[in-house]
């Protein structure tokens, strides 16, 4: 079976291998086992159930719980020439009865629909006569309580075992907690389900984690690292949204804002035009996102601390779905803490005290001097095998850890406990750096031992090293201010029996994360903008997203292998049989112009990984 699926691999999406679990994944459900997938968002888990479905007999069901989901995906396996289609509220009476007469005709290998329909009157009836292969439930932490995303009709898919014993169940995720786990095998009452959970890592994400001191230069560096390629940034607030997308535009940018006080069909325009790539920049709160299969965001950058790192797991995983590099950038201030806190300020006591802790916890990531892919894979129970990520701020040096960190910390410890542990961390770097603030001289502290001890340093890595200590646990913040105590480890600290790892920003050259050294070797750059641009006139015209017709990897990997010939040209990785030959011709004329206009060398040799 597996043999037949991997053929398929090749001749609909033209891959040549599996990525980790898929084979495993995809060999239990065509083997008829209930299956629980979880992998990270772009660990490829669609194609679990999408290539069993084609090479099996019968039709497969998916359940998606959005329709830009089903849409996007049913356009993207009609590109690969798989039949599919999705019966939702947004089609038209005929548009129904037309995939009504597919089911009846069995001519489908993908039917998808919300969990609403298939529970409706006389859906399942229907079904019943359709030959089902098996039933693949996307987002299936959505049946939990204990996820982000609950949705009470993902409850009723409960139904399904009664209705169809002996189906197949396949559940897809990319939640990792163990409560959410238990509860989708239990809540879909999957039977003897093979459990696969892959590995949290994304290695082509590279993180970079700074405090904010200018939100627009800072924004600006990183899209001018991406210009016209597609991105999204994130703001807490709506009304920084709106300013800062104005800004940019103003800028000579091209970004649109999205969130939930605009109005409804501003808001899907703008979400279209940045699928559509008619803009490269969407600016947003996090009300943007679930739904979205773009896959070439190619950098996400975070303009406020999220609220838990499982939430910045998810919005940054947003970023290279397509496995090619992407970046994650981070700014935060400690004023988001105080906004965050304040938010959740009405909460009740016990959901109050969950949710402190994991800011809490966000905070002293961001603060910190790990490594961020192994921070992230910590907080998920899971460790990273190897010992440089070559991918994150930390491991890239781009941070330095200082030489003197036992005196920096005595020096900040004793400042804090001069000011009586009364004061917050902006404040007592005032006091560290000798500041003339009017609030110091009323007070008088200027007159402490501790004033003007770290004078030689600039406020803000001051303030980046009290918050460090926090991070570490050396200081605790207390009570509505958030004033600094000295905790258990920060008297050991103090006394010099323990040290923490502080870091130093540097102005080093940035030197390149390893995976976009890698993705790009062998890439004519003129070429890919020439085919990226065929690309836009081909999506315009067929009008599907541009991602659909080819994924970026696909386009690198042309202008890298440079075929002559449509049997080089199915050598491309995500050239099926189907798309070489559809856009066969007119790609090799593209590549054959390009290369002889430029004396470029075609029919280079193996492709990329
Ligand atoms: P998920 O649903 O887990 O977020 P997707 O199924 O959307 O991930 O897959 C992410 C991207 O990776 C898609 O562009 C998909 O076509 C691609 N992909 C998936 N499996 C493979 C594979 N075995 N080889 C190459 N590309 C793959």
């Amino acid at each position: 079976m597996i043999q037949t699926i991997q053929n398929t691999l090749q001749q609909y999406w033209g891959y040549s291998g599996f990525r980790p679990l898929q084979q495993e994944a995809m060999d239990s459900l065509a083997k008829g086992r209930d299956t629980l997938l979880v992998l990270p968002t772009g660990g490829g888990k669609s194609l679990c159930y999408q290539a069993p479905a084609v090479s099996s007999s019968g039709l497969a069901v998916v359940i998606s719980p959005l329709i830009s989901l089903m849409k996007d995906q049913v356009d993207s396996l009609l590109e690969c020439g798989i039949a599919a289609a999705r019966i939702d509220s947004s089609q038209t009476q005929e548009e129904r009865a037309e995939v009504m007469t597919q089911i009846r005709a069995k001519t489908l290998k993908l039917l998808y629909m919300s969990p609403e329909r298939l529970i409706s009157n006389g859906f399942m009836e229907t079904l019943k006569h359709a030959s089902l292969s098996f039933v693949a439930i996307d987002e299936a932490h959505c049946v939990s309580m204990w996820g982000h995303d609950f949705r009470p009709e993902y409850r009723q898919l409960a139904q399904l075992r009664q209705h169809f014993p002996d189906i197949a169940i396949g559940a897809y995720t990319a939640t990792a907690t163990d409560q959410v786990r238990k509860d989708i095998v239990e809540q879909l009452q999957l039977r003897n389900p093979q459990v696969l959970v892959g590995s949290f890592d994304r290695p082509n994400l590279i993180y970079q984690i700074k405090r904010l001191s200018d939100r627009n230069k800072q924004v600006r560096e990183v899209m001018d690292r991406h210009k016209h390629e597609s991105g999204i940034i994130y703001c807490i607030r709506r009304r920084d949204v709106d300013e800062l997308s104005a800004q940019l535009n103003a800028q000579g940018y091209n970004t649109a804002p999205y969130h939930a006080g605009l109005p409804d069909e501003e808001r899907q325009a703008n979400q279209d035009r940045f699928i559509n790539e008619k803009v490269d920049t969407i600016v947003a709160t996090i009300a943007f996102g679930m739904g979205i299969d773009k896959s070439n965001v190619r950098y996400v950058i975070h303009t406020g601390m999220p609220k838990s790192l499982e939430n910045y797991q998810q919005e940054s995983g947003r970023a290279g779905r397509d496995d090619l590099e992407a970046e994650c950038c981070l700014f935060y201030s400690g004023g988001d803490y105080g906004v965050w806190k304040s938010l959740m300020r009405d909460m009740e006591k016990s959901a109050y005290a969950i949710a402190l802790k994991k800011l809490n916890t966000l905070f002293s990531f961001c603060t910190g001097a790990t490594c961020r892919h192994q921070a992230i894979l910590q907080y998920f129970d899971q460790t990273l095998d190897k010992d440089n990520c070559q991918a994150c701020d930390i491991c890239l040096g781009q941070l330095d850890l200082i030489d003197n960190a036992q005196e920096i910390t005595q020096k900040i410890l004793s400042c804090v406990l001069r000011l009586e542990q009364r004061y917050g961390a902006g404040y007592t770097a005032q006091v560290l750096t000798g500041s003339r603030d009017k609030r110091i001289l009323e007070c008088r502290h200027d007159e402490l031992s501790t004033y003007g001890l770290l004078a030689d340093q600039d406020k803000r890595v001051v303030h980046d090293w009290v918050e460090q200590l926090v991070g570490q646990g050396y200081l605790a913040k207390d009570g509505e201010y958030d004033t600094l105590a000295i905790t258990a480890l920060g008297v050991e600290g103090l006394k010099g029996d323990k040290i923490p790892r502080l870091l130093k920003p540097t102005q080093r050259p940035t030197r390149q994360a390893k995976v976009t050294q890698d993705s790009w070797e062998g890439v004519d750059r003129g070429l890919f903008e020439a085919l990226r641009e065929q690309r836009s006139l081909i999506a315009a015209k067929k009008r599907v997203p541009a991602y659909v017709v080819f994924g970026d990897a696909a386009l690198r990997d042309m202008a890298r292998l440079r075929p002559s010939t449509e049997a080089r040209f199915l050598e491309v990785k995500g050239v099926g049989q189907k798309k070489a030959k559809q856009y066969g011709q007119i790609v090799l004329e593209t590549i054959t112009g390009y290369c002889t206009k430029h004396h470029i060398t075609m029919d280079m040799g193996n492709s990329f990984q």
